[in-house]
């Protein structure tokens, strides 16, 4: 393996020596394999390449200064995984199976995970696909589980850095009753028009709207919205959002600093009256968001433009530090693999 430069990692793929994999067919699943290669070898007429039957997740782990790897939440992950298969009527993944092949992923490419202090982590991608051939719309009856990792470094290299987002007027996310609340791939390529179009003005990423009503704040790119004010930690509530991780965690840790939580309808008006704002996610944790731009009020809401607020940075310094194991894990959330 060349000797990686830890501090200049930035967040994308990388290849490691490992990935593991599973079949399922005749109804049940097989041994699990492990291989070097990123190539995957599957049927032209697999069901997750013509009509989407294609899941994955994401999650991460650390190395805290004691030098052992632990793992945030896998089970939280697995559970919603086998929501996502549910949601597009894929083979569910047993819990046991999702660990086994976590660890041993990890434990195979052990000197990929970052040392601690330089802010990188082992990012994990378990997917699942269908792979078996199809030509009519019906589920597969063979699936691929699969999971590579790929270390990455720190979202924000110079620390928490307010983003500038705009309101997405002319793109939906996800229909109302569709799977905007699975983490699937088809909602992604569905945003990425909406995405480019905000980069296109400049934007960091985009604040979808209620696909319905359009009058109400619902995803906040591939990442869930949160917002702070008197003493609240806010947080909408839709059928079309996807369950972050992330914001469960924040929620839990806000109202262990006092704070209230409310999670509810957030009216696109509330912007104006938030102290703090922010998008959250595994990924980076919290981004802070400096601005909102609505362009069909061509109207800007600002908040803390340089630096994250107050709040914010208290929520992510309690959850990273529960992450590499620099305080105490009061609620569970961290499982060593070594
Ligand atoms: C994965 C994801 C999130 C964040 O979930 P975490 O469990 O916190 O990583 C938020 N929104 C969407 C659309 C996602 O796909």
């Amino acid at each position: 393996m060349e000797k990686i430069d830890w501090n200049k990692l930035s967040f994308g793929y990388q290849k490691t020596n490992y990935n593991t994999r599973c079949y399922y067919r005749d109804n049940k699943w097989g041994e699990i394999e492990v291989t070097g290669s990123e190539i995957i070898n599957m049927h032209i007429s697999a069901t997750c390449l013509h009509y989407g039957q294609e899941a994955f997740e994401g999650l991460k782990a650390f190395r805290g200064k004691d030098g052992r790897i632990r793992v945030f939440r896998w089970d939280e992950n697995a559970k919603r995984l086998n929501t996502s298969a549910d949601g597009i009527r894929m083979a569910n993944v047993p819990q046991k199976l999702f660990k086994e092949m976590v660890w041993k992923t990890i434990s195979l490419n052990s000197e990929f995970v970052p040392p601690y202090g330089t802010g990188a982590a082992l990012y994990i991608r378990p997917l699942l696909l269908g792979t078996g051939a199809e030509i009519g719309v019906k589920p597969a009856s063979e699936y691929l589980f699969m999971i590579f990792v790929t270390p990455v470094g720190p979202y924000f290299k110079e620390g928490l850095k307010p983003v500038n987002m705009m309101i997405s007027r002319d793109y939906d996310r996800a229909a109302p009753l569709g799977t905007g609340n699975i983490k699937v791939g088809g909602n992604y390529a569905g945003s990425l028009n909406a995405i480019q179009n905000a980069h296109d003005q400049n934007f960091t990423n985009v604040v979808f709207l209620d696909a319905k009503e359009k009058k109400y704040i619902d995803e906040c790119g591939p990442a869930n919205f949160f917002a702070i004010k008197d003493n609240t930690y806010i947080t909408p509530k839709s059928k079309s959002i996807l369950p972050s991780i992330t914001n469960k965690s924040l929620i839990t840790l806000a109202e262990d600093m006092g704070l209230k939580v409310e999670r509810r309808k957030v009216p696109v008006e509330e912007l104006g009256t938030f102290e703090e704002a922010g998008a959250c996610g595994t990924a980076a944790v919290i981004s802070p968001i400096g601005t909102i731009y609505d362009p069909a009020a061509k109207k800007t809401y600002s908040y803390y433009e340089n630096e994250p607020g107050p709040v914010s940075m208290e929520l992510y310094s309690r959850l990273t530090s529960i992450q590499l194991g620099d305080t105490e894990d009061k609620y569970g959330w961290v499982e060593f693999v070594d």
